[in-house]
Formats: C-alpha cells, structure tokens, sequence
C-alpha cells in the first residue's frame, strides 16, 4: 500500500489517500494547538506516543466489541485506517469535573461527577466548536438520530472499558472526546485518536496531570508526562 494525496491536514495528524480503495494513511505529528489554535507549540516525541497508544486501544477496544477504523500500525508515527467521512460531532464524555464544565457550571476541578457526563459538540473551528444537543445535531443534519443513538451506546461502553483500563495503569480517566466515521455502507465507527492529547488522565495516586492540560496551562513536563503513558501502557 502506498500514500498518493495529501486529502487533509488538520493540527495534530495529515491524513492520505492511498493506492488501496477505503484505505488511508494516517500520520501522526508533534504539533500541538490549543484553544482552537490560539496557542501553538511543539511536544517532541509526541507523534509516536500518540500513534502507538490510539492502536493500542482502537486494538483492545475491538476486542470488547466497539468498532474502530484500525486496520495497521504501519510505523513509529502512521497508521492505516479505514477510509470514513467523519460524523462533525465531537463526542465528549466527562467521569470527573475539569476543564470547560468546570468553568462553565462552577463544579470544582477534580470533583467526581456522580453519574456520566456526555457532551456533543459541533465540528467547526470558525464557531469554536460550539456545544449542542441531539436535536440541534438531527436538525442541523450533522447525524440521524439512530446515529446518536449508536454513538451515544458506544461513547459509553468505551468510557466504561477504558476506566477500568486506565485504572490498571494507576490512571484516573477524568474526560475525553472521540470522533466517529461513517463507512459508505451508514456503518457508525470509532475513529480519529485516542490520547493524551484527547483525554485526561491523572495519576490515581497524585492526581498529577498526565495529558496536554501540562501544554494548555504551561505547566511544563509535557514530554515526560507523554513517555510515562506510554511506559505505563507498554510495560517497559
Ligand atoms: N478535547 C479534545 N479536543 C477539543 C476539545 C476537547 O480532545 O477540541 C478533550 C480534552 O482533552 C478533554 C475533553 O475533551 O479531555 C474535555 O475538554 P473540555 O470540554 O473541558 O475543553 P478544554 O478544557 O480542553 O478546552
């Protein structure tokens, strides 16, 4: 299988076409953006950690039955993934207070939320990515509502599965987003990553910030906070 296009680049991974129909390649880099862009910077070594870690986990999650575009770790930073027009809504789902609910409903960092949180917000860097709700979704055609109903059943299966397999790894998982993808046949499938630069994850212990809230907030250790995930997961 060979690159042929550059079909898209976005902050963090370029996506190409490939020779092989509904296939393409992923390539992971070491940039990192937040607040829509606003600020920018480099995490070193990031691509890899990121790559490897969202395999390993697209991997395990196949094995509890969720659907992902995994098809192969092909190097240290690219992937090939199943070929799918991704659904413009970004699925957030919140087990501990941070971030933006915290700011935005004043429920302190760190607090436990007692049930589930999700959240669906709308893909668009000129809006800012705004929050909506199922109907705003269905109206605005972003998704039909047996899509939601999928992707809402998924969101939490997965927020379920990776608890438990953070927790193994003495890592609370406080939140995270994924995206999903529609296959030409309507099939709804995980897709995107799965990161530090997606989630965040806390020591169990410490509660020391092991995700790119260290970037966001300038907190500094951002590539070592990468590494020690990925020892964690790896073993090594
Ligand atoms: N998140 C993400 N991409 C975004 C926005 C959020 O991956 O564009 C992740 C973020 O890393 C966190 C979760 O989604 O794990 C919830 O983020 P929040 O809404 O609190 O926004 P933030 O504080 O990151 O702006």
């Amino acid at each position: 299988m060979k690159k042929t296009e550059l079909m898209y680049e976005g902050k963090a991974k370029r996506v190409y076409a490939t020779d092989t129909d509904g296939i393409c390649i992923v390539d992971y880099k070491d940039d990192a953006t937040a607040f829509n862009g606003a600020k920018k910077g480099t995490i070193v070594g990031k691509g890899v950690v990121n790559n490897r870690m969202s395999n390993r986990i697209m991997r395990m999650l196949e094995k509890h039955d969720i659907p992902t575009h995994l098809i192969e770790e092909l190097s240290e930073r690219e992937t090939a993934v199943v070929r799918v027009s991704i659904v413009p809504v970004e699925v957030i789902v919140r087990n501990i207070a941070a971030g933006s609910l915290s700011k935005r409903l004043g429920i302190e960092e760190g607090t436990k939320l007692p049930s589930v949180v999700l959240e669906y917000c709308y893909k668009n860097d000129a809006l800012d990515d705004p929050m909506i709700n199922d109907s705003h979704a269905i109206a605005m055609g972003l998704a039909t509502k047996e899509d939601l109903d999928t992707i809402s059943a998924y969101a939490l299966k997965i927020d379920e599965i990776l608890i438990d397999f953070f927790a193994k790894l003495g890592i609370e998982l406080v939140d995270f987003k994924i995206e999903f993808g529609k296959k030409p046949d309507g099939t709804i499938i995980l897709a995107d990553e799965i990161s530090p630069d997606t989630c965040r994850l806390w020591d169990s212990i410490t509660h020391e910030k092991l995700d790119k809230d260290r970037f966001r907030r300038d907190m500094g250790g951002v590539e070592d906070a990468y590494q020690e995930v990925m020892r964690r997961l790896t073993g090594e």
